[in-house]
């Protein structure tokens, strides 16, 4: 049997081990971390990856667990006018998949039990991989080492594979940062936790909340612009008068929010960019969700960009007898679509934080639906 490490035990590392297990394989997963563990935010999960989790056996855990919008408001965030309201009661009838927003930690816990915790080795901090004539040996910083016929480096924006495999330049600071953090429900007025999506918008910077668990928590996340380096980690925090400070004047459910996160539960961490990838295999070893396309978060196509990656590496290998054969077919399957995603959503930014926001009024954005980004379904795309 083929043998096959994937390195990262994230969203798209775990969800390309369970594809790959569905077409046949029992890939191990070798995880940095000590243990599983997701940090406190909501992920918003859109057709197009909730067509590939279906596919991979979690409608009901989906259906069970999130909440599902019926709307995406885009207000003036001075005024709270609505400049836009996306419908999202038909997603179903209209892509095939309906739109969901779940507690992150939810979904990697479900992963984690799917995938089977036999096969996963933590705390195993990839440094050294060595593609050799009929093998290639992973090294790791606790100087322990494995072998394996096939890798795939799902190790995140920072990908120790990605600059093992190719020399390209380091991350560089976007320029945006992105502040978040889970407020309880019954701290906030009722609108807060409606199934919707509420999203103040102004110049250089926006807010947004949804509520996540039913009506538990409000997930609120501030994308705002700063000149300097900002540290990028997700648990880096930060202190609410200084987001209050930047949303002064912002609309009354602005101020409210701001004003019910906790002291200690901000957090705040610079958003990095790398430039695109038009390879993402050599040889035996290729790369799968940040990995390979981070992307700036104005589309929340991240994690569902690493899920569609995930659903159609198994289908490759599924496909395909010969393993090197399989990644080379997930490659030409998967690397033009990852570049659209990516650069759509970069562009996301300009297009949401106008300095006047009025045009997204006048002129309606180019938002995943017309961009036809939901219309996609990996787990039945064709594979040329
Ligand atoms: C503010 C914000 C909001 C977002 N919201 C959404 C959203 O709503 N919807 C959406 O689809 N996306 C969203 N994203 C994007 C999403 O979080 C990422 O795209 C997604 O987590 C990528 O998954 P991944 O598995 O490729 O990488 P990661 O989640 O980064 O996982 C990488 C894993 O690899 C491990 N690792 C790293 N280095 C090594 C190593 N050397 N050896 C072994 N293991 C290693 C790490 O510990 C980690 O477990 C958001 C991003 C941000 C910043």
């Amino acid at each position: 049997m083929t043998r096959i490490a994937i390195v990262g035990g994230g969203i798209g590392g775990l969800t390309a081990g369970i594809a790959l297990q569905k077409a046949g394989y029992e890939p191990l997963v070798y995880e940095r971390a000590p243990q599983f563990g997701e940090v406190g935010a909501g992920l918003s999960i859109s057709p197009n990856a909730v067509k590939g989790l279906e596919s991979l056996g979690f409608a009901d855990f989906l259906r069970a667990t999130c909440n599902e919008p019926l709307d995406q408001f885009i207000l003036h965030g001075q005024t709270g006018e609505q400049l836009q309201r996306f419908d999202r009661r038909d997603c179903r009838e209209t892509y095939g998949g309906s739109y969901y927003q779940i507690h992150r930690a939810d979904m990697l816990d479900a992963l984690v039990k799917a995938f089977g915790t036999r096969n996963c080795r933590m705390g195993k901090s990839l440094k050294t991989l060595e593609q050799r004539k009929d093998h290639i040996l992973l090294g790791f910083d606790d100087n322990s080492s494995a072998e394996a016929d096939i890798v795939i480096g799902v190790d995140g924006l920072r990908s120790v594979v990605r600059d093992i495999l190719f020399d390209t330049p380091d991350p560089k600071f976007s320029g945006h940062v992105a502040w978040r953090a889970l407020i309880p429900g019954n701290r906030l007025s009722p609108r807060a936790t409606e199934r919707s999506n509420i999203n103040h918008i102004g110049a250089g910077q926006n807010l947004v909340t949804y509520p996540i668990r039913g009506t538990e928590l409000v997930n609120m996340v501030a994308l705002t612009r700063a000149s300097g380096w900002v540290e990028e980690s997700w648990n880096a925090k930060a202190k609410p008068a200084e987001l209050a400070a930047l949303f002064e004047g912002w609309a009354p459910y602005v101020t409210e929010v701001i004003a019910a996160i906790g002291e200690d539960d901000l957090y705040r961490w610079g958003l990095f960019i790398r430039e695109p990838l038009k390879q993402w295999v050599k040889g035996r070893i290729g790369l799968l969700g940040d990995a390979a396309h981070p992307m700036l978060p104005y589309m929340g196509q991240g994690a569902s960009s690493a899920i569609e990656d995930a659903v159609v590496l198994g289908r490759c290998f599924a496909a395909c007898k010969d393993p090197v054969d399989a990644l080379s077919f997930y490659e030409r399957a998967r690397v033009e679509r990852a570049a659209f995603l990516q650069a759509e959503s970069n562009l996301g930014g300009d297009r949401l934080q106008a300095l006047d926001p009025y045009v997204l009024r006048d002129n309606p954005p180019k938002n995943e639906d017309a961009l036809g980004i939901f219309s996609y379904d990996p787990s039945t795309v064709e594979l040329a």
